[in-house]
């Protein structure tokens, strides 16, 4: 029997200790590289895309290295990291690839504790650390639509834990007791296919909703699925309209998670798998502002469960630097937030 592909040596192409042995330089290298591909790494001026600079040198006012070039056509300083979600950053560079590779390390994702643990900084230097890397994997999700074999479910987050004494207990069922911040998150999965068979799935979307709704199923599943598509659902009524749009495959879970004509969506319920474990094993709690961003974590970390990680970390850092500074990552604990929630209403 072959290996498990997670157990091979090309699953593991590079580890925390080698990233933590890298000098400033080597790392902003890599910063450098990825930010400016199309130059091998040059510098491109980040106000007017001037590709002549001169190189600067300096400190941080804590002492930190810094390495700036200051632009030789309109004569103005920037960094590797300027205009993107990595601007005006406090830690060294290293440091920050430090956190990619432990972020794509922890395949089951990250609490900012246990980061800020690894990398001996402030819980609130961490905290606002991963969600940076969080909002670069939503800002460079593919636009395009699901197609051939799909397959949808809802999963809730936020549930009320019933009462202590059985007379305090309410009917948890009834929407006037239930919690204010559950949500349900929505999935799309298109499997992975190879003629009649297939392996896992390919491409995820993620949805926040605050239930399973008929006419936001519909909008969802007609905005991000090739019409005659294949969708595989459970028997939840809130999908019974999709019939109009596609070839459906409905299974019912109280016989066989598989059904005789192959309905399943095992696919949808592994995704469930991993986000649970988020939730429960390492987060404990998800805020429903954030939970999006939590979600399409999880979205990104199973559709590429297959790549090594040095292929990942390289691919995290990559979209950090494709990704623009934030207004919502950038003074957050001076009362910078995001105010509203991205719900498909
Ligand atoms: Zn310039």
């Amino acid at each position: 029997m072959s290996q498990h592909f997670l157990l091979s040596a090309k699953a593991r192409t590079i580890s925390e200790v080698e990233v933590a042995r890298m000098s400033e330089d080597e790392a902003r290298e890599v910063f450098e590289s990825l930010r400016w591909s199309d130059t091998d790494g040059e510098p491109v001026c980040s106000h007017c895309g001037c590709t002549e600079s001169y190189v600067i040198n300096t400190h941080t006012p804590s002492g930190k290295p810094v390495r700036r070039y200051k632009c030789k056509a309109c004569r103005k300083q920037y960094t590797v990291t300027s205009g993107t979600i990595f601007a005006s950053h406090k830690l060294e560079l290293r440091d920050y690839l430090l956190a990619t590779i432990i972020f794509v390390n922890a395949v089951k994702g990250i609490s900012a504790l246990q980061m800020a643990r690894a990398l001996g900084c402030q819980y609130k230097t961490a905290f606002v650390l991963v969600h940076k890397l969080r909002a670069s994997l939503m800002d460079n999700q593919e636009e395009v639509k699901l197609e051939g074999t799909v397959e949808m479910d809802g999963c809730y987050v936020g549930k009320t834990r019933p009462a202590n004494r059985k007379e305090d207990r309410v009917d948890l069922r009834l929407a006037s007791n239930a919690n204010p911040n559950k949500r349900c998150i929505i999935v799309a999965r298109q499997r992975a296919e190879d003629g009649t068979n297939f392996s896992g799935a390919v491409a995820t979307k993620t949805f926040i909703t605050k239930g399973e709704y008929t006419s936001t199923i519909n909008k969802i599943a007609t905005a991000n699925i090739t019409k005659n598509s294949t969708v595989h659902v459970d028997g939840a009524s809130a999908y019974d309209d999709l019939e109009a749009w596609f070839d459906m495959k409905v299974g019912d879970h109280s016989k066989a998670y598989v059904g005789e004509n192959g309905e399943c969506s095992n696919q949808a319920e592994s995704y469930f798998s991993r986000f649970r474990r988020l939730e429960y094993g390492q987060c404990h709690h998800i805020s429903p502002l954030y939970l999006s961003n939590y979600a399409n974590e999880i979205s990104y970390r199973e559709d590429n469960r297959r790549l090594s990680n040095k292929a990942l970390m390289l691919d995290v850092a990559r979209k950090c630097m494709n990704t623009p500074t934030h207004n919502e990552w950038t003074g957050y604990w001076q009362g910078n937030k995001r105010v509203a929630e991205r719900l498909i209403a």
